[in-house]
């Protein structure tokens, strides 16, 4: 009874920690979402992204990529409107205006 109330703790807490990993996997790589049926970017885990419907789904590496397809950020996730002062030094920085 002990170890099954254990185990199932552990499991909820390999969830979140899988959820966090995702959510910090998401941030990192800079990815938005946005649906051809519309014209505004997300958050991945904003809860109008997964709405999307999969068939539709657009994926942005950066805001500025979304922005040049004609997207706008989403008011409720309200992601950056450019990739400056977001963390990520991974991207690189030759701009090419
Ligand atoms: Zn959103």
């Amino acid at each position: 009874m002990l170890r099954r109330c254990f185990v199932r703790k552990v499991n909820v807490i390999c969830l979140a920690l899988l959820i966090l990993l995702l959510a910090a996997t998401a941030a990192l790589s800079g990815e938005f979402w946005g649906s051809i049926k519309s014209d505004v970017y997300h958050y991945p885990d904003c809860r109008y992204a997964k709405k999307i419907d999969p068939r539709y789904l657009l994926k942005f590496a950066s805001p500025e990529q979304a922005r040049d397809k004609g997207y706008r950020p989403c008011k409720v996730c309200r992601p950056p409107y450019e990739s400056d002062g977001a963390e990520d030094g991974r991207s690189s920085r030759g701009s090419s205006s």
